[in-house]
C-alpha cells in the first residue's frame, strides 16, 4: 500500500466507497463524480503502477484480469454498450495516480471521443 494514495486507501477499505465488484486482485466501485448514468472504476488492489504508462511484462497480468472482470461485470449489469477509459497524465485528466479504468454507460457518446 502506497502512502497518501487515495485508491490504495479505498482498496483497503479505509475510505468508504460503493462497491460494484471485488476479488483478490481488483476492486470496482462507483465514481464519486459520475460522468454518465453508470460510471464505475476498476483498480488493482495492489499499487502496481501509477498509470498505463507503467505497465510492464511483470505487472500486466492484473491488467488482463481487470479487463476480464470488466467483460464479466458489464454482462452481469446487462450493459450492451459502454466505454472504458484510462487517463494517463494530468493533461489527459488523470487526478489519481494509481492505475484505474473508468467504465461509462447509459448515455449517447457518439460524438464525444474526448
Ligand atoms: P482520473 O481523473 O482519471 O484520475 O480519475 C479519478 C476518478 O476518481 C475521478 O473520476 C473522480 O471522480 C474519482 N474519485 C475521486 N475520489 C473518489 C472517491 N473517494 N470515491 C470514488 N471515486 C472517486
Ligand atoms: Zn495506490
Amino acid at each position: 500500500m502506497k502512502n497518501d494514495c487515495l485508491f490504495c486507501a479505498i482498496a483497503a477499505g479505509e475510505i468508504p466507497s460503493q462497491k460494484v465488484y471485488e476479488d483478490e486482485l481488483c476492486y470496482a466501485f462507483y465514481d464519486i463524480n459520475p460522468q454518465a448514468p453508470v460510471h464505475f472504476l476498476v483498480i488493482p488492489k495492489e499499487h502496481i503502477a501509477a498509470s498505463v504508462s507503467e505497465i510492464t511484462a511483470e505487472n500486466s497480468g492484473v491488467v488482463a484480469h481487470i479487463f476480464e472482470v470488466i467483460a464479466r461485470v458489464t454482462k452481469e449489469m446487462d450493459l450492451k454498450s459502454y466505454r472504458v477509459i484510462s487517463n494517463i497524465g494530468e493533461e489527459a485528466g488523470q487526478s489519481v495516480f494509481h492505475i484505474h479504468f473508468h467504465v461509462l454507460a447509459g448515455k449517447d457518446m457518439h460524438d464525444t471521443l474526448c
